[in-house]
């Protein structure tokens, strides 16, 4: 269905379970086309999809098939990178059991940006999730922070 969609390759990833099999036999084929169709604006009109994508410039420090690293334009510390996976994952609430190696991955990328940028003093990795805490951006990302010292606890 995505490839018939012309999806396929364009960063966007698959639906999430929203449109799984079992949801498309109980509630009809058509309300899982609909909510294919959501799912594809939504990440269509995502900012970091777009930076992901290279539609909107960003300053990339790492990238591989599964992630892009970028710098974030209101750094909070000298280094403040931000790990996106290339997929739209709405947050870390969000995943699936499909998505634990991605996690990891995305994790492991954190500590290789920090190690490339000799954060060896220590760093921080940060992931905001949902209203509480503090995501304003509905991508899932990682905040790599690190170049200072670090206060805690956040507010
Ligand atoms: P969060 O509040 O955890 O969702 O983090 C969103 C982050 O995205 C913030 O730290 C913003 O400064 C950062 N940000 C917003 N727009 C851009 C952009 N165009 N390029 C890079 N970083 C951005
Ligand atoms: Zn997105």
């Amino acid at each position: 269905m995505l490839s018939s969609l012309g999806l396929k390759g364009r960063g966007l990833g698959r639906p999430r379970s929203a449109i799984s099999s079992e949801f498309s036999e109980s509630k009809g084929a058509g309300y899982a086309e609909s909510v294919l169709f959501l799912y594809t604006e939504r990440a269509m009109s995502c900012l970091f999809c777009k930076i992901v994508e290279g539609a909107i410039p960003s300053t990339a420090i790492y990238q591989d098939d599964l992630c892009y690293a970028f710098a974030d334009i209101h750094p909070q510390a000298p280094v403040h990178v931000l790990i996106a996976p290339r997929e739209h994952i709405v947050s870390l609430a969000d995943g699936e059991e499909a998505d634990r190696a991605l996690f990891g991955h995305l994790l492991w990328v954190a500590a290789r940006i920090a190690r490339d940028k000799d954060l060896a003093a220590g760093y921080r990795v940060v992931v905001n999730t949902g209203e509480d805490g503090g995501q304003t951006v509905d991508h899932l990302h990682f905040h790599l922070l690190g170049g200072r010292s670090l206060t805690w606890p956040p507010g």
